[in-house]
């Protein structure tokens, strides 16, 4: 079995297992699905007082910046009254370590 192929199923079970977990809209991993109940988000600092999480630190890893800036942009466009923050938000999604 490949590594992808594990990775892939250890994703496949996290799923599984987020769908059993009640939870709303963005109050979980945006990869796995688990909530932040029993996931640890990975913050993302972009500011002296302000970061995002998308993913968790089981994720992070397993995903490319381009998935997170993804995620990122549904969160800032999705629920920000105001997403003037984004460029900043972008620019540190793409400075932070991708592993
Ligand atoms: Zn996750």
């Amino acid at each position: 079995m490949t590594d992808h192929t594990a990775g892939g199923f250890r994703l496949t079970l996290r799923r599984i297992i987020a769908r059993l977990i009640p939870g709303l809209g963005y109050s979980r991993c945006m990869h796995c699905w688990l909530p932040w109940s029993v996931a640890t988000p990975r913050d993302v600092p972009h500011g002296p007082m302000s970061a995002t999480f998308v993913v968790c630190t089981h994720c992070w890893p397993h995903t490319t910046t381009e998935q997170r800036l993804h995620y990122a942009r549904h969160l800032v466009f999705g629920i920000w009254p105001e997403p003037h923050d984004w460029p900043q938000i972008e620019r540190s999604y793409r400075q932070e370590d991708p592993r």
